[in-house]
């Protein structure tokens, strides 16, 4: 869509969000209420429920009864992809429903979610209906002993619950429920407050496609409270958990009694390196957005970015540029590169941030300032600084805003010390012209994505991940799926005859209990 000519789309009024469960959208048991707020226009978008303990355990109960005695974990793989591949379609149809949700919820421009996270998140669908189809089959072996077979056969876990972040709520919803429905799971989500709107419509799509009642529960409300008493349920299994590492580090204390499963993605602070050799436009765009696409608030964000000294300036002078002249304002307006800030807290936090690399030893070249749109909205300007060092608050620690900090280095062997000198791993960026260049330090980095020559490219079948205090477990690919199964291994033995006359019977797979 060539969203420069289309019309703006408008904001609409939502009715109350509610919570699925059990197949039924019900308030919270004793009506609390939440609401959400634009952070553009500073207005509340809607009310949402406030789930109590009580609808917690309802949500898990539901979700356990469609597992133990439901359809869904029993049907035929291609039965389940058939309703995996509906949800792809439903998504690709109420596109600009999700993206206005999102926009206003979250701050994310418009255009940029329908045409980059809408078909990613489709395609997580298709492709993890795919895989359900062909990846869910056991397989027959021998054993190393004679006359022992093993067969193994792939099953769900169980109960899986969700819990997500605020920034990028539908794609980080759609990576772990499109794996974790095609193993034959189901399903408690628990979005973050700030921006629940995108999941109350997902769940809808789930409901219409024919996932059957009970296998996706919703529940919203406060992460302290119901995160907890959902980590520490005996009849969930799983933990699919996107968020702070120090909220991850919790939930995998609290899921330590009842031994959760857990997978974890968790926050970063990803080095972007740019090479001399670079074509420096390109490495400077890649560098651009890889910092500034969604106003920074992106877990693999290229939040520090390390220049090679002879083109240190030059990178520098055009990111500044870059960065001043990038346009700030609605989310729903086409020309919007950079909306606002998703919540007053997030707001407050980047602020203190950029006050902290104002007052260190780098050097503030563009940004740095909040702004006002129409006399409203919690708007940062892109902040780079320069000449910072890597072991300044600002290069250190994820800020989750659009500040940058730049820093020179000399040589592949700098690059790598510094880049590796972080306490998280999630992606990485090389910039060169330099293929082997590129490829041998895509190996010597510690990090889970390597970006070379780009910046925030996503792909349903490409494993996505942490090194490090950035996590574990892989979203995406075929690898996601080893985090939503377990495998039996039925083992069986030949009937042997130990009387020397016989011969041994050839059948390959001859239980013990069989009659002699
Ligand atoms: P957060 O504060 O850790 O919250 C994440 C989710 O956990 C929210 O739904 C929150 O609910 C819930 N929660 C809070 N306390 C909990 C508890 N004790 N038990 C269980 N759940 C609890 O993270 P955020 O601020 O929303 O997101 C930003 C962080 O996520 C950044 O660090 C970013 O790097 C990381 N992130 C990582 C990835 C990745 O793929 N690695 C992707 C995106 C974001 P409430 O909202 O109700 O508090």
């Amino acid at each position: 869509m060539d969203h420069e000519s289309a019309q703006s789309p408008q904001r609409k009024s939502l009715s109350r969000g509610q919570l699925l469960i059990d197949g039924k959208w019900r308030d919270a048991s004793d009506g609390a209420t939440l609401s959400t707020v634009d952070p553009t226009t500073e207005g509340k978008i809607a009310d949402f429920a406030k789930a109590t303990l009580a609808d917690v355990n309802a949500a898990v109960e539901s979700a356990r009864r469609a597992f133990e005695t439901g359809d869904w974990p029993r049907m035929h793989h291609e039965a389940r992809a058939r309703i995996l591949f509906r949800m792809a379609d439903l998504l690709d149809e109420r596109a600009e429903d999700f993206a206005l949700r999102e926009a206003m919820d979250m701050g994310m421009p418009y255009g940029d979610f329908v045409d980059i996270i809408m078909p990613h998140c489709a395609g997580l669908f298709r492709f993890f209906g795919g895989l359900a189809m062909h990846a869910m089959d056991g397989a027959y072996r021998t054993s190393y002993e004679a006359h022992t077979r093993i067969l193994t056969r792939r099953e769900p876990l169980g109960v899986v619950a969700a819990i997500t972040p605020f920034n990028f709520p539908l794609a980080l919803t759609c990576s772990k429920v499109a794996p974790a429905l095609a193993a034959g799971n189901t399903i408690v989500h628990k979005p973050a407050s700030d921006t629940p709107l995108t999941a109350l419509a997902l769940a809808q799509v789930a409901l219409d496609a024919g996932v059957p009642e009970g296998v996706y529960n919703l529940i919203t409300g406060p992460g302290g409270s119901l995160g907890d008493a959902l980590v520490k349920h005996p009849l969930v299994d799983k933990i699919a958990f996107t968020g702070s590492t120090s909220v991850g580090q919790t939930i995998i204390r609290n899921g330590a009694d009842t031994l959760k499963h857990t997978t974890m993605e968790l926050g970063g602070k990803s080095p972007n390196i740019i090479f001399a050799d670079a074509d420096v436009d390109t490495a400077v765009q890649a560098a651009f957005w890889g910092i500034f696409w969604n106003k920074g608030e992106v877990c693999v964000a290229g939040s520090r970015l390390l220049v090679e000294r002879p083109v240190y300036d030059e990178v520098v002078e055009k990111l500044a540029r870059m960065a001043q002249a990038a346009v700030l304002g609605d989310p729903l307006e086409p020309q919007t590169h950079i909306g606002p800030i998703a919540s007053r807290a997030e707001f407050d936090k980047v602020q203190q941030y950029v006050e902290a690399g104002k007052a260190s030893t780098a050097r503030l070249v563009a940004g740095g300032a909040t702004r006002k749109i129409n006399g409203k909205g919690l708007f940062i300007e892109p902040t780079v600084f320069a000449d910072a060092t890597n072991d300044l608050k600002i290069g250190r620690e994820e800020i989750f805003g659009p500040v940058l900090p730049v820093i020179p280095f000399d040589g592949e062997d700098e690059a790598v010390r510094i880049a590796n000198d972080t306490p998280y791993g999630l992606a990485s960026g090389i910039q060169t012209r330099d293929l082997g260049r590129a490829l041998r330090l895509a190996d010597r980095i510690n990090a889970g994505t390597v970006w070379i020559n780009t910046w925030h490219k996503y792909h349903p079948n490409g494993p996505f991940g942490g090194y490090k205090m950035s996590g574990y477990g892989r979203e995406q690919g075929a690898e996601a799926l080893d985090s939503y199964t377990q495998y039996k291994t039925p083992t069986g033995q030949h009937c042997v005859r130990t009387a020397p006359a016989r011969r041994r019977i050839a059948t390959p797979l001859h239980w013990q209990t069989m009659k002699r």
